[in-house]
């Protein structure tokens, strides 16, 4: 029998790799955007959000006397990177990397709805808390992402027919 804590467990350890590598790519991001200053603004904000995120899940480890696993997340998020890295190599990078970044802030939604729902049901109201205060932020920044995405396409059309050096 698998308990819901055990399922528990294993989600926020997925969700604690998922953050890390955010961390990264975000970090990665707020370094190579040099022409797109609101998009650097919104990202570095979260950046600490993110931070923010990785402190709250350790303190989820805290509650329920267990630790993140490091194995799985050095091997959990090697796809992702490559993926991010590929992304880096086009000239349209700016926009793939804002419709990477919806996917990823959608994927994180529904990590944290169901964590809630795991929570919930391993009664741990703490937990469920501290993922509902996550899933906040993340459906603040997938809805600026969302608003944003026209805007970054036409700005970089018109940036790209001037053929601008840095396209990023
Ligand atoms: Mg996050
Ligand atoms: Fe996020």
């Amino acid at each position: 029998m698998t308990t819901p804590r055990d399922h528990l467990i294993h989600w926020l350890r997925d969700a604690y790799a998922m953050e890390t590598h955010a961390l990264e790519m975000c970090q990665r991001q707020v370094e190579r955007i040099k022409n797109y200053p609101e998009l650097t603004e919104r990202i570095s904000q979260h950046v600490s959000e993110t931070k923010d995120q990785i402190s709250k899940l350790e303190e989820c480890f805290r509650i329920l006397d267990t630790n993140s696993s490091v194995f799985r997340n050095a091997l959990g998020w090697t796809a992702g990177n490559m993926q991010a890295m590929s992304g880096m190599l086009a000239s349209d990078e700016i926009v793939q990397g804002s419709m990477s970044s919806y996917v990823f802030e959608h994927m994180e939604i529904s990590t944290y709805k169901v964590l809630i729902a795991a929570a919930e049901a391993a009664n741990e109201p703490r937990i469920a808390e501290l993922c509902a205060s996550i899933l906040e932020q993340e459906q603040a920044m997938a809805d600026w992402l969302e608003e944003h995405l026209a805007a970054t396409t036409s700005k970089f059309l018109e940036r790209d027919m001037t053929d601008q050096p840095a396209r990023v």
